[in-house]
């Protein structure tokens, strides 16, 4: 359904003479769960840059109202203080859902927003993620890998949540035609991210500033592949916006060590900051790297910006936050 929001006629010139917009798409109402968090905050900024409106539902669990400040007096966006595990009801034509913390009310939030896709008809987007396919037996992985998750592990609640909630997805799809999208989430980083939530590239580059050890768990010989939050972000609206509903991996296929990471963050923040050896975690994921083909194909996206580049980006933000808290 075409949005109650904008469109209508405009005035243009000094003519006076009123034309309609025409070709313009009409804006969308769209709801973001999470918008307050580091990736649901620069994908707000995105959607309310081209017009669209913008209800942001976040309990602000991990998120921070910071995030979303610069549009406080935007007529076109909402913050609403919610906890999603709880009912909610609203008029919108697209929910980007990415509200979750990592535990099991994932999946009851999930429930919820399938179920108010399916009452107002709206299009609802999954932010599942790269842990679907746990310590994977196959590389670079593909979406038709079935994965290798262990469900009694310290990292099983997230990862199986996110399980949980792909296949409520298909089901709503399935059982009561919801039309959905699944996006598979790797490694994100970029400005606004969470100071210490523990991540790799935020402990490196917070560690690196405060000009203590950068901190490498196990050999350091695991890794991963950091995709930037813009990339993430024009991802996400192409997935929305497409025919296809996916699963479809989101990622930069760039590929790192955690001592090849602690180099870069090196380089760029630090030349003398050294480096520390830490016991890893149990379960932790030998190698990730997402094999992008499809989303080539099908929605025309790839990643733009490579670590090198994007790294900087955060530390200028990082930089600035880490300072002000310590003062
Ligand atoms: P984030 O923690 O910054 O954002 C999550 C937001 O959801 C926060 O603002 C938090 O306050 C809010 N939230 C949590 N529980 C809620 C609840 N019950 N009700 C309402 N709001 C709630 O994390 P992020 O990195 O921006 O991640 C966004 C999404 O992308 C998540 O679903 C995450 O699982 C997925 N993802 C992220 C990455 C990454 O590398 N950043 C990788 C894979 C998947
Ligand atoms: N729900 C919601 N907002 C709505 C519609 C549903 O939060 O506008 C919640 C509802 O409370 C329920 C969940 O979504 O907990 C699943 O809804 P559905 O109608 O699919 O399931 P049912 O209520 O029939 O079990
Ligand atoms: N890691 C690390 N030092 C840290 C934090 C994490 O070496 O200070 C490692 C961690 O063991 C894992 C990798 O970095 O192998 C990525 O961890 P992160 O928690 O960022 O993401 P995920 O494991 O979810 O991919």
């Amino acid at each position: 359904s075409a949005s109650s929001f904008g469109g209508g006629d405009a005035t243009i010139g000094g003519s006076g003479k009123r034309v309609p917009v025409g070709l313009k798409k009409p804006s969308k109402r769209v709801v973001v769960t999470g918008g307050a968090g580091f990736v649901g905050s620069h994908l707000v900024d995105k959607l309310l840059a081209r017009g669209d409106s913008v209800i942001v539902i976040d309990n602000f669990f991990t998120g921070r109202k910071e995030n979303v400040v610069h549009h406080f007096g935007n007529p076109r966006f909402e913050l609403i203080r919610h906890d999603v595990v709880e009912p909610i009801l609203l008029e919108v034509d697209e929910i980007y859902h990415l509200a979750c913390p990592a535990s099991p009310t994932n999946v009851m939030g999930t429930l919820n927003m399938l179920g108010l896709a399916k009452r107002i008809g709206a299009r609802f987007l999954l932010t599942s993620t790269s842990e679907v396919y746990g310590d994977p037996l196959e590389h670079p992985q593909k979406e038709t890998y079935w994965g290798h998750v262990n469900p009694i592990g310290v990292r099983s609640c997230y990862d199986e949540g996110k399980r949980t909630a792909e296949t409520l997805t298909m089901d709503y799809h399935r059982g009561a035609e919801v039309e959905v999208r699944i996006a598979r989430i790797f490694n994100t980083y970029g400005p606004r991210m969470c100071l210490d939530d523990g991540r790799v590239v935020s402990n490196f580059v917070a560690q690196a500033l405060r000009k203590e050890p950068m901190t490498v768990y196990g050999d350091g010989k695991q890794t991963r592949s950091f995709q930037y939050v813009s990339d993430l972000v024009d991802g996400l609206v192409a997935l929305m916006e497409g025919e296809h509903m996916g699963p479809f991996n989101m990622g930069n296929p760039g590929e790192f060590t955690m001592l090849e990471l602690a180099e870069v963050v090196k380089e760029v923040v630090d030349p003398s900051a050294t480096i520390e050896f830490r016991p890893n975690t149990a379960d932790d994921p030998h190698m990730r790297k997402p094999d992008i083909s499809k989303a080539k194909e099908q929605l025309n996206w790839e990643p733009k910006v490579t670590l090198r580049e994007g790294l900087p980006r955060m530390v200028t933000d990082f930089s600035k936050r880490i300072l002000s808290a310590e003062k």
